[in-house]
């Protein structure tokens, strides 16, 4: 049991953003414009902004929910000076707010401050993990990123997973090229396609559901090594061979 609950947002083309509420708390996770938000709210005051990374897509709606609401802006304390209008920086020391303790994982790769934020058994992973995908290297390494990752993946199998991104059956469609006989596979592309179909979002997923389908989790897969031709390669160099097809994808 959630002591949260948890709205999503669609915002521009592609993106989420998350409304979390519990005991004195009405928080947004990456509001990349205000008025979607402002809808979502029914008259409900913000209390907190929150920004898994710096770009505009997470952020761009800052300034106006802040101003409107009054509400904190909190960032990663490494990324400061590139979240607007930010009032509070926060690194894996965690937060408090209140009655709530708030988890804050670091996963630099996408951006080089980026965090996800954990409320209760529900994890936020901006651009940082996808559904059945990661982020691309903007500022990072697929070192760093390997090791973000394994922070994903280290959590609990039912935590929930709330990404940035509508990226999902696109990513499917990807992992298909690398793990065509990955039944756990074809099966969530069936139905992530299908969901797509009826206009719903394809969150949350769980890690559960991401390490047995996400190829960028799986670089120990003997038919990913296989169709790559990477039997014997390290799990970063097999991480950084799929990066480099996806980019291409
Ligand atoms: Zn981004
Ligand atoms: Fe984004």
């Amino acid at each position: 049991m959630s002591a949260f609950t948890i709205e999503i947002i669609p915002c521009l083309t592609d993106n989420y953003a998350y409304l979390v509420s519990g005991e004195g708390l009405v928080a947004v996770i990456d509001p990349s414009e205000a008025a979607p938000v402002e809808a979502a709210l029914k008259g409900r005051r913000l209390t907190h902004i929150l920004n898994t990374h710096h770009h505009w897509d997470h952020s761009g709606g800052n300034r106006a929910l802040k101003d409107r609401h009054g509400a904190e802006v909190v960032g990663p304390e490494k990324d400061r000076t590139r979240i607007p209008a930010i009032d509070t920086g926060v690194d894996e020391s965690g937060w408090r707010l209140g009655p709530h303790a708030l988890a804050v994982l670091e996963v630099p790769g996408h951006t080089r401050g980026a965090v996800a934020y954990m409320f209760g058994d529900a994890v936020f992973t901006g651009d940082t993990l996808f559904a059945m995908g990661c982020g691309r290297l903007f500022e990072g390494t697929p070192q760093m990123m390997v090791e973000s990752l394994a922070k994903f993946a280290a959590l609990p199998d039912d935590t929930a997973v709330y990404c940035g991104h509508e990226y999902t059956v696109t990513n499917a469609r990807f992992a298909m090229t690398l793990e065509p006989n990955n039944r756990a596979l074809r099966e969530r592309l069936a139905k992530v396609h299908a969901m797509r179909g009826h206009g719903m979002p394809t969150m949350p997923s769980t890690i559960g559901e991401e390490k047995a389908t996400n190829p960028f989790l799986r670089t120990d897969s003997a038919e990913i090594r296989a169709t790559l031709g990477l039997e014997t390669a390290s799990a970063v160099e097999v991480f950084a061979a799929i990066r480099a097809r996806k980019d291409r994808f």
